[in-house]
């Protein structure tokens, strides 16, 4: 069976290992730092349910309520199925309850709605003057634990994982790629590694991937800002019911808060520095959800780079899709054995993975089905046996 090399150790990369090697394919995954210490291991732990993108993006949408209804079956040890609610506290968010409960509906999400005493009653903190409440199939996942769930399987069928491996060189001859160069931090050694085919799987880094063989891919590094405050102040998550922008969302996270988020376009995903104003914007913006949010104890800030398909050309960087492609740059850029998956969000990380393999599969013309939407995964505890 052909050899995978997969380059990237984040939620896309963890999935796609177990898909592959699920499908019987001998993988090997290099890392340059820790296990998804890239953009997954610090996103704020949303389990989306699409809701968040059915008005301007229905096609993520979809996505994310398919994925979320599977990950709930194939990894419910990772999640808190405690739901979400969208809360409306002007006439402006009344307004565009229609269209926001039409287009849910249309991307098969369901919505419950409440009146205010109801959604009081289900959530004490939430600001008394709020109008009306939507309850929806949100959920918290725990980001490090799900993917491990993904890593912990993909190990336990013989996928050969390696942290602290950075590519830093892609071999090329005669328009194939043939393997890649990697430095390894621990040993401070470089070693070659050939394979049959090999995976971009670096979400904001995707592009300097390319970049080493010579080629462009449309990703743009979509930086934001998350902070946690030190309680639990919610068991839902809560969102405002407005269109996607700043500040709009909580997510109860054991017993704390962890509030988002923001989002600039930048060139590089390395050496992003905090804006230290998106702090208190992002505190101001869901105390007036949850009021309690601006007395609660500051916990933590850090922020990371959504890796987004497109980019630039967008005019509001809300709007730009948070879909996903793959492609394979024998079509694209007549470099042959080099595939690159990317954009997305954690919650479609399998979806990606299956998307991925399947055109692993046409390309090494191999009929092997994914079965990863009924296999359940391994406790996550199980990747450090
Ligand atoms: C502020 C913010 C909030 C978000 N909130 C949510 C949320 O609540 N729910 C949700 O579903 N999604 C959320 N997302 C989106 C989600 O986090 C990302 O879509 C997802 O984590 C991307 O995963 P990935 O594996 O593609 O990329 P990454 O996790 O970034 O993995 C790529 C890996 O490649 C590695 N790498 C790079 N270069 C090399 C190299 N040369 N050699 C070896 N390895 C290399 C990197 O170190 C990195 O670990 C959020 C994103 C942001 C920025």
């Amino acid at each position: 069976m052909e050899h995978i090399i997969i380059i990237g150790g984040g939620g896309t990369g963890a999935a796609l290992a177990h898909d592959l090697a699920l499908r019987g394919f001998k993988v090997s995954l290099f890392e340059k730092g820790e296990l998804l210490s890239g953009t997954t291991g610090r996103h704020h732990g949303l389990l989306h349910s699409g809701a968040r993108y059915a008005v301007h993006d229905p096609t993520a949408a979809q996505e994310c309520i398919a994925e979320n209804s599977i990950l709930r079956r194939i990894a419910p040890q990772a999640l808190e199925q405690n739901d979400g609610l969208f809360v409306a506290l002007e006439e402006t968010d009344m307004a565009y309850r229609r269209v926001f409960v039409e287009s849910c509906r249309a991307c098969g999400i369901s919505v419950r709605q409440l009146s205010a005493a109801e959604a009081l009653g289900l959530e004490p903190a939430l600001n008394p003057n709020l109008k009306l409440a939507l309850q929806l199939p949100d959920a918290t996942m725990d980001a490090w634990r799900l993917p491990l769930q993904f890593f912990a399987t993909a190990k336990a069928n013989g996928a050969e994982l390696h942290s602290f491996a950075e590519v830093r060189g892609i071999h090329v001859r005669s328009g194939r790629v043939t393997g890649v160069r990697i430095f390894d931090y621990k040993k401070h050694r470089e070693y070659d590694v050939r394979g049959d085919l090999l995976v971009n799987a670096t979400g904001a880094w995707a592009g300097k991937i390319c970049a080493l063989a010579g080629i462009q891919v449309p990703v743009q590094p979509g930086p934001g800002v998350m902070v946690t405050v030190n309680a639990r102040l919610t068991n839902m998550v809560i969102n405002r019911l407005h269109p996607a922008g700043e500040g709009d969302i909580i997510v109860p996270q054991r017993k704390l808060s962890a509030l988002g988020t923001s989002l600039w376009l930048a060139n590089d995903p390395d050496g992003i520095a905090l804006p230290r104003d998106h702090i208190r914007r992002i505190i101001g913006l869901c105390a007036q959800m949850v009021p309690a949010v601006k007395d609660t104890p500051l916990h933590s800030a850090w922020c990371a780079a959504r890796p987004l398909l497109g980019g630039r050309k967008a005019d509001d960087p809300q709007k730009i899709s948070r879909t996903f492609d793959c492609y394979d740059h024998k079509e694209r850029d007549n470099l042959e054995g080099l595939v690159s998956v990317m954009g997305g969000k954690a919650t479609t990380l399998r979806a990606m993975a299956a998307k991925t393999a399947d055109l692993i599969c046409r390309k090494t013309g191999r009929d092997l089905p994914c079965r990863t939407a009924a296999q359940k995964l391994l406790h996550w505890r199980l990747f450090y046996q």
